[in-house]
């Protein structure tokens, strides 16, 4: 900070000798906000041309050619993470002594001129091995190469030299060499495209202006469909790629339609005109997040988007979903971006929930509301519970903590905090705040401040207090309804607010409350009425003196306005045990669902309770949406019921199978295909005794099986397979040979990486821990890896796994130079046995001095407090009586 103020002083003061001292940037692999608070003083107008060849396998090469002005003559550094620095001149003037840390490029000060300066670099950099930075990938069924790139937050370097941080806007401008057959797209459409003998290259012109990490560069011979979009404002081109041998799959009206209504429905509730021209979408392969946001150019995880099959409604919504939050960010993030990385909440929250508006208002998808509450909510209130919470807004010193905060605050928290907001401040002056947002900042950078200033205007209100609470504290609130109802007539009705011990915040929520009676089974609404609360306790004069004998059900955020927890009151708790599966309001129940499942991780219901509910409702169920929401839940009950200290207890397995049981039944009983289709793969983890393994053996070697309603396309194949790997089934290699010979694509060669990792067979285990100990290597990428470690210990396998628990911790040690992808997943085989002894052997790993990156302790430290959390079901479980299956 004292440092800036410097820089400034001596920035506006003319004559001033400036000073700088370079340890002002850390030596260290990421950048931090104040060097980039230094740099961005220093540097404007920053334009970008690279010359890039990626004609050879080995690695590529090129030029980065930087334009920039430069407020004084100041040392500077380029980010360029680990590559080769061929040549390097700056104005014209080659530097004899490159300063390179493979971090990036230092310039002394006596090479930077005040005003027009121009860096060029001549490099060479490898393919990426973790999915970040260019990646390339060799299709094994037909060997054709595909490259991608992914840059967020802070991998544009790891592509070539950049002034890598948002707020240094630039244009960019490239000329592309590739094998003559490979299509190459960027931010804009190609200028032109030159063939001489086996190679083509492609020129693109100066595109807009936009931050370095929604910059990207994809190559190779992609599928390519066309169309377009008509808009009030404009006509846009629209293409859809994906890999040669993956494009039977792929429906691209399905992906269009969607589009075309997002782009409608954005450019007018922005009232903004989509500023990019044009809009590709490129379906890659080995993908590490869900998509990404690149200006008119966005990835999608192909593993996760293209079904070889059927698609469920469910399936058909998550990827309508993801290609509205995309777009969202067109105008969100890309058009109006952060200017440092502790707003990037604001970019994926408002992504969040702006796709869910657009769903439930621009598409056939109308039930996105309780899409929301299962997934974007679902994922808040886990992560803003865990120990590991942090407030929406929170300090990012540097590009390591990012990383470690994409999580369910920054994207399901805060989409839902903007939900109560828009109806707090009211939807019309919500609209308005962000169309006068947009059109004031576009192509520049925001604070907080702007945004929240921009909706107190519109709103006419002060936000100051509401942004206090709601963004700058962690956790989430409890509410309560309480009602005294004397003679048949309500006296008294009052909502009470609670906040957990550490975090003792109330806050000023607006909502609906919902009063109910039970009719046929189903909930009848009674009266509901909007809600202001912001105190422990608030008595509510709107229902007094109604007939109050019938209320069964009290539902205090009737509509899922608010971010809060409910605990029920009991005569509500009865009602949901008698008919939750028959309400007919979806938000309803699943909301009701996830309060009942707080209220056992609150230890205000008993795991015995709540499974006495599950079984006997669960089966009932008829929406997929509402099911998926909870069931998993069930397993953790029965996980923590049942202790495993050191080893496989038999007790556990028996309880276990009984729990196969009752998910098989509900399966064969389910009432249709997409109900059935969340039982089975509910049912698919847990398969353990024969009988079970027939059936599904049956089902592989084509024996008609009169209870299934959905097709069994290759992707369950493969389900099926890996369950019966790693329950032991007979010749279980020989069935995944057979598979292999079906399915001889790329996701077939991972699904049988799954399948035999999967095996419980302790040499088998070794070998694939072996593997998992050297990192990503150009053989086995991330993208395998992240195969390996989803599969190798499914829960059944504890066991096994118990042996390796010491090994994960000298193995994470060694692999702390890996990359942060790689280590986050790799994590994931932190070992917790719902065990006091898994919970030292975590904590007392996590308090040693390890350098570990953020997102690798904070997944330790979720992993201790799961394992604590199972802990305590147990616990209050052991004195109560056990749930009965239907
Ligand atoms: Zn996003």
């Amino acid at each position: 900070m004292f440092q800036f103020v410097i820089v400034l002083v001596c920035v506006l003061t003319t004559g001033c000798t400036f000073v700088f001292d370079k340890s002002a940037r850390d030596e260290g692999r990421f950048l931090t906000e104040k060097y980039a608070i230094y740099r961005a003083g220093i540097v404007s107008e920053v334009s970008y041309d690279f010359t890039i060849d990626l004609t050879n396998a080995k690695n590529y090469s090129g030029t980065s050619k930087i334009d920039f002005l430069a407020k004084e003559s100041a040392p500077l550094s380029v980010d360029f993470f680990e590559g080769v620095v061929n040549a390097l001149r700056v104005n014209g003037q080659t530097v004899s002594k490159i300063e390179y840390n493979q971090f990036f490029i230092n310039i002394p000060e006596k090479y930077i001129l005040k005003g027009k300066n121009s860096i060029e670099i001549d490099f060479t950099h490898d393919y990426s091995k973790s999915g970040s930075g260019l990646y390339r990938f060799v299709d094994p069924v037909d060997k054709r190469v595909y490259l991608y790139s992914d840059f967020e937050p802070y991998d544009a370097n790891t592509f070539a030299p950049v002034f890598d941080q948002p707020d240094l806007k630039a244009t960019y401008s490239s000329n592309v060499t590739v094998p003559k057959d490979w299509e190459v797209v960027s931010s804009v459409r190609e200028g032109s495209v030159g063939k001489t003998g086996d190679t083509a290259l492609w020129t693109f012109p100066k595109s807009k202006k936009f931050s370095t990490y929604i910059y990207s560069l994809h190559a190779g011979p992609y599928k390519i469909w066309s169309s377009s979009v008509k808009t009030k404002n404009q006509t846009i081109p629209l293409r859809l790629m994906a890999r040669q041998s993956m494009a039977q799959f792929v429906d691209p009206q399905e992906w269009f339609t969607t589009t075309q209504q997002g782009f409608v429905f954005f450019e007018d509730y922005f009232a903004y005109a989509y500023p990019y021209e044009k809009y590709d979408q490129v379906i890659v392969p080995d993908f590490n997040a869900g998509a990404m946001e690149n200006v008119g150019a966005v990835t999608f995880n192909e593993n996760r988007f293209i079904t070889r099959g059927v698609k469920s409604r469910i399936q058909q919504r998550t990827l309508a979903e993801v290609i509205l939050h995309e777009m969202a960010h067109m105008w969100f993030g890309n058009l109006v971006t952060m200017k440092w990385w502790n707003d990037i909440w604001l970019n994926e929250s408002f992504a969040t929930y702006a796709a869910y508006l657009a769903l439930s208002e621009a598409t056939p998808f109308k039930e996105a509301s309780t899409d929301f509450i299962a997934d974007a909510k679902g994922s808040a209130y886990w992560e803003d519970q865990l120990v590991t919470t942090h407030p929406i807004v929170f300090d990012v010193p540097n590009t390591d903590v990012v990383f470690a905060n994409f999580d369910g605050i920054t994207y399901g928290k805060g989409a839902s905090v903007l939900k109560q907001l828009s109806f707090f401040i009211g939807p019309d002056a919500f609209k308005k705040g962000l169309q006068n947002y947009f059109s004031q900042y576009a192509f520049s950078n925001t604070k907080l401040t702007d945004f929240i200033g921009a909706l107190a205007l519109a709103g006419d209100t002060d936000l100051g207090d509401w942004q206090k609470l709601w963004l700058e504290k962690a956790q989430v609130n409890t509410i309560k309804a309480n009602m005294v109802c004397e003679q048949g007539l309500l006296q008294e009705f009052s909502l009470l607010q609670t906040a957990p011990k550490d975090y003792a915040t109330l806050r000023p929520h607006r909502t609906q409350v919902g009063l109910f009676t039970l009719n046929n089974n189903d909930l009848k609404l009674l009266k509901s009425f909007d809600v202001t609360y912001s105190d422990a306790k608030t008595k509510l004069s709107e229902p007094m003196g109604m007939a109050c004998d019938n209320i069964q059900f009290i539902y205090p955020n009737y509509n899922d306005y608010d971010y809060v927890k409910i605990d029920f009151d009991s005569r509500s708790l009865e009602t949901m045990s008698k008919a939750i599966s028959a309400f007919s309001d979806d938000v309803v129940k699943i909301g009701s669902w996830r309060s009942l499942w707080d209220m056992v991780l609150d230890d205000r219901l008993s795991g015995f309770e709540y499974m006495n509910i599950f079984y006997k409702q669960a089966p009932l169920e008829k929406d997929a949406d509402v099911l998926r929401s909870y069931v998993d839940n069930g397993f953790k009950v029965v996980e923590g019921a049942h202790p495993r200290v050191g080893t496989w207890t038999e007790k556990f397995a028996a309880e276990q199978k009984k729990f196969a049981s009752f998910l098989f039944e509900s399966m064969k009983s389910a009432p249709n295909a997409d109900v059935q289709r969340i039982w089975f793969d509910e049912f698919l983890p847990v398969v353990s005794s024969a009988e079970h393994m027939a059936v599904l053996n049956d089902i592989l070697i084509g024996k008609k099986q009169p209870w299934l309603k959905f097709p069994i396309d290759q992707d369950h194949r493969w389900e099926i397979v890996s369950a019966l790997a790693s329950s032991n089934f007979p010749n279980f290699e020989t069935l995944i040979e057979k598979e292999e010979k079906r399915d001889a694509s790329a996701r077939g060669e991972l699904k049988a990486l799954a399948a035999r990792a999967s095996a419980p067979n302790l040499e088998v285990k070794q070998k694939f821990w072996d593997i998992l100990a050297k990192g990503p290597t150009a053989e086995m990428p991330l993208g395998k890896l992240r195969y390996i470690v989803e599969n190798l210990f499914p829960p059944h396998q504890e066991e096994l796994q118990s042996q390796f628990a010491d090994a994960f911790f000298t193995n994470l040690k060694e692999l702390k130079n890996a990359p942060v992808e790689y280590l986050g997943a790799y994590a994931r085989l932190a070992p917790k046995f719902c065990s006091t002894e898994s919970v030292t052997r975590l904590e007392a790993f996590i308090k040693s001095k390890t350098d570990l990156p953020p997102n690798v302790i904070k997944r330790l430290k979720v992993a201790s407090q799961e394992t604590q959390r199972c802990m305590a079901i147990r616990a209050r479980m052991e004195s109560g009586k056990a749930p009965n299956p239907v």
